[in-house]
């Protein structure tokens, strides 16, 4: 079987490295030179949009996911036309956009912050009043780890608005959130979905800093997973799916966005369970059969950004292990990350703390 992967880079590497025993080939795609998957895999070098790399895919592959969520939906629906491709391209499409991500939550009966779409200055000026003046604005498209997105606070609406792009955008109320979970899930061919425990995440500038996992709490992670199931039944999904919340002081979920992809809230699966997210999601793909998911104890995963400190990798033990994407140095580029496990999360949150200070 071989499995096309539109984009190269560390979740790719992750998915294809993920694969030992079953007889599966890879070739990835990426727009740049030497992305983080061409280490293990054939990888072409192409925009995603072009046909005749579609082409040579749908000729010489079985199954095709993405790595990367911003691929042109309008590729995948070519794809779709001649080979399986999970996600598909309406789910992913959905998921590119934050109004039509919240508009389906609200449609799920899923709770979220506040919201209005915003289309010009005027739309700003006009409903600004009407929210919180620490509330932010943010681009419908494109926006990750914080990207495209500012608070009202910090700027004035035009500068606010010039920021994030003048056009395709939305106000959200600030949510004073106790903690940040995720919940990943990998929705079989069945519509049965394997469910991973709820991660805690704990972000800076917008950026995932850290995750701990398993954040215990029954009564969330069974909401979390029916509203799982709601999205991916509606969108007909197969393949892992990420849905961010805010946890409120009043121990409600609100939710966030959603990724329609393995995510770095998931990292630590690969040392931390007895399947990782990255084999739950090729496994469903290629629809091999997975696991009951196991988990040992508790994992910590720290995100190693912009430059990897030299002195760090002589600071870990054995057992904590270090993930290197072989990515150039760049300001607040996710380049690495490591992996802790133990039985006792107080002695994570130490080592966190003891690491941290390497960072
Ligand atoms: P996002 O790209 O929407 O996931 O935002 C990145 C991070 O910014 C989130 O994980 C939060 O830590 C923070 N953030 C984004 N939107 C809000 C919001 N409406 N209220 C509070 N924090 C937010």
């Amino acid at each position: 079987m071989k499995i096309g992967i539109l984009g190269g880079g560390q979740l790719a590497l992750m998915m294809i490295e993920s694969i030992k025993d079953e007889d599966i080939d890879f070739i990835v795609v990426d727009p740049n030179d030497n992305p983080p998957a061409s280490k293990v895999a054939k990888c072409v070098k192409s925009d995603f949009d072009d046909e005749n790399t579609l082409r040579m895919i749908s000729d010489e592959c079985d199954i095709v996911t993405i790595d990367f969520e911003n691929v042109p939906s309008s590729s995948l629906e070519f794809l779709e036309k001649k080979i399986i491709v999970h996600p598909n391209s309406h789910a992913v499409e959905i998921c590119q956009d934050r109004l039509k991500e919240k508009m389906l939550f609200q449609e799920c009966g899923i709770s979220v912050t506040d919201f209005k779409k915003i289309d010009s200055l005027e739309d700003l000026n006009d409903i600004s009043d009407q929210f919180p003046e620490d509330s932010i604005l943010k681009s419908r498209f494109f926006g990750y780890d914080g990207k495209n997105q500012v608070s009202l606070k910090s700027y004035s609406k035009e500068e606010a608005f010039t920021k994030c792009g003048s056009k395709n955008l939305i106000l959200e109320k600030k949510v004073d959130f106790a903690r940040e979970l995720s919940i990943i899930g990998s929705r079989q061919q069945t519509g049965e979905t394997v469910f991973f425990p709820l991660i805690e995440n704990i972000h800076s500038d917008g950026i995932l800093n850290h995750s701990i996992a398993p954040y215990v709490d029954m009564n969330l992670q069974n909401i979390a997973e029916s509203y799982h199931r709601k999205l991916t039944d509606k969108m007909n999904y197969v393949g892992i799916l990420v849905v961010e919340f805010f946890l409120t002081n009043e121990n409600k979920l609100l939710a966030n966005e959603m990724a329609p992809r393995v995510h770095n809230s998931g990292h630590w699966t690969i040392e931390g369970a007895n399947v990782s997210q990255f084999e739950a999601h090729i496994r469903t793909i290629a629809n091999l059969p997975i696991e009951r998911i196991k988990i040992n104890g508790f994992s910590i995963m720290i995100n190693i950004l912009s430059k990897i400190p030299k002195t760090l990798l002589t600071e870990l033990s054995e057992n904590e292990r270090f993930h290197d994407y072989g990515k150039k140095d760049r300001a607040n580029r996710k380049l690495a990350h490591i992996t802790i496990n133990h039985s006792d999360k107080s002695f994570l949150l130490k080592r966190l703390k003891e690491i941290k200070s390497f960072i």
